[in-house]
């Protein structure tokens, strides 16, 4: 039994609780004054394990900029590489207040059994729960985008047209043996399925995804027309939108998420809403890949469940959800709608909790008795909380991240004074050091190409997105057509 006295709740009351079992056996009137503001822990709908030794490496890069450079970034990793970068992350979120998380992973060439589990290790290690999709795809990028190959020099060309991924049938056995492991997970982590981008998947492929996941009870989360270019490749292809594609393959359902869904038509929205599929928001990537603004009004006008993440390191960089929710919440002012579509901080809020846990396939975390007691508790003297007015708003307005004391995952304290207890004795630092210095030697040839192919890939980009949809996700400048 663990007693927690003297905690704010979100509507100003002020109890002591306690954790046994996993989960609140009790909440009672403290008799106290309250030092912590006690929420439930936040959910990050979508990041990258592997891309936590991926901060900084970039700056101005489209969508297709990492891409292009998605081989190198999460290739040549042993297990104990995976289990590494991914503790990195936990530790992160855990320290920023989000006790689970969807973990779209990703093993170059291939995903395979040893990889889950060492990520599984990592976040059962760190004391958060996951659910980890191997992220899979059966086309490269050059095969994927018509023309991009015929846009490069012709000895790029030539060293592009040379990469290839497993085939479908080698892919779909490599997860069937992989999937094998679901019995040995850890308590609080579960798999799903990821097949990655829709036009980087063959049909053979997408229909093994499907059959996969209806044989291992398995989730499909897939990012859906995140840039531009994406939802233009797929006119050109199917002559549809992303989503009504996966659909004719009987993937969307209310298993499947959709990330990013940037650029989706009205159709594709309806769609997803009466399939009853799930969203994944992740406001932080959006602007700084530049893939403009998420329609998040129209989401919600149709009743799409919709979860809250920061992407991955090479993406966003942050692993706060206090950011997620904040970027949010001001991103929706951008647009021209009405202020009642403006997002506030308790639908926020609800995004990181609620919404995050329906991408996950939890129950939505309450502050109640019986409920499983994955808690996070803020100091009230942080800066974002003094002076007090109103903490319902400040957890979004403020920026909280910093306020984190303590966290408790299925009754299990995960974080004391702020330091995820896993790691504070590890230097992370040194760590993170030595795993790149064994990484990098061995990433720099395929670096290297991914360096020398980028400009053109993102000028082919650039020039293709100029093409017009009947919408747009970003600011017009005056001068636009
Ligand atoms: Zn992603």
């Amino acid at each position: 039994m663990t007693l927690l006295r003297n905690l704010m709740l979100l509507d100003g009351g002020c109890v002591d609780v306690a954790l046994h079992g996993g989960v609140i056996a009790s909440i009672a009137p403290a008799q106290g004054a309250a030092d912590r503001l006690l929420i439930p822990g936040l959910i990050n709908a979508h990041t990258h394990g592997h891309a936590n030794l991926m901060k900084g490496v970039a700056d101005r890069w489209l969508l297709e900029s990492s891409l292009t450079h998605g081989p190198w970034m999460g290739g040549q990793r042993d297990a104990a590489t995976i289990r590494f970068s991914t503790l990195l992350g936990a530790a992160e979120m855990l320290e920023a207040g989000c006790t689970a998380c969807f973990d779209l992973f990703f093993e170059f060439p291939m995903p395979s059994a040893a990889g889950l589990l060492a990520a599984a290790e990592a976040y059962a290690e760190a004391g958060m729960r996951a659910v980890i999709a191997p992220m899979v795809a059966d086309r490269t990028l050059f095969e994927a985008i018509p023309g991009l190959l015929d846009a490069l020099p012709e000895d790029l060309r030539a060293q592009a047209a040379r990469f290839r991924l497993p085939d479908a049938p080698t892919l779909l056995a490599a997860l069937h043996e992989a999937f094998a492991i679901i019995p040995d997970l850890p308590p609080g982590i579960t798999l799903a399925l990821a097949p990655t981008i829709p036009h980087h998947c063959s049909d053979a492929f997408l229909a093994g995804c499907r059959a996969m996941a209806d044989e291992f009870g398995l989730r499909l989360h897939t990012h859906a027309a995140e840039s531009k270019l994406q939802a233009l490749v797929a006119r050109r292809l199917w002559g549809t939108g992303p989503v009504a594609h996966l659909d004719r393959h009987g993937l969307i359902g209310p298993h499947f998420t959709a990330a990013h869904a940037i650029w989706l038509d009205e159709g594709e929205l309806d769609l997803l809403a009466r399939r009853g599929a799930s969203i994944a928001h992740m406001p932080a990537s959006n602007l700084r890949l530049g893939n403009g603004v998420a329609p998040v009004a129209e989401w919600r006008a149709r009743g799409i469940a919709t979860g809250l993440g920061t992407d991955g390191c090479n993406s966003a960089d942050s692993l706060d959800m206090f950011e997620a929710m904040r970027s949010a919440a001001n991103l929706s002012r951008i647009r021209d709608v009405p202020r009642a579509d403006w997002l506030h901080a308790a639908a926020v809020h609800a995004m990181a909790t609620a919404g995050s846990a329906a991408v996950l396939g939890h129950a939505a975390p309450r502050i109640a008795v019986g409920a499983p007691a994955d808690l996070v508790l803020l100091r009230l003297d942080h800066h974002a909380f003094v002076p007090l007015h109103d903490a319902a708003t400040q957890i979004a307005t403020g920026n909280a991240a910093g306020a984190v004391a303590e966290v408790f995952v299925a009754g299990r304290q995960v974080v004391r004074d702020g330091r995820c207890i896993a790691t504070s004795g590890l230097d992370l630092r040194a760590l993170s050091a030595a795993a790149l210095a064994d990484l990098t030697p061995r990433l720099a040839p395929s670096r290297a190409l991914a360096m020398a192919l980028e400009p053109h890939v993102a000028d082919f980009a650039e020039y293709q997105s100029r093409a017009p949809l009947p919408f747009t996700r970003k600011l017009p400048t005056e001068h636009a057509a």
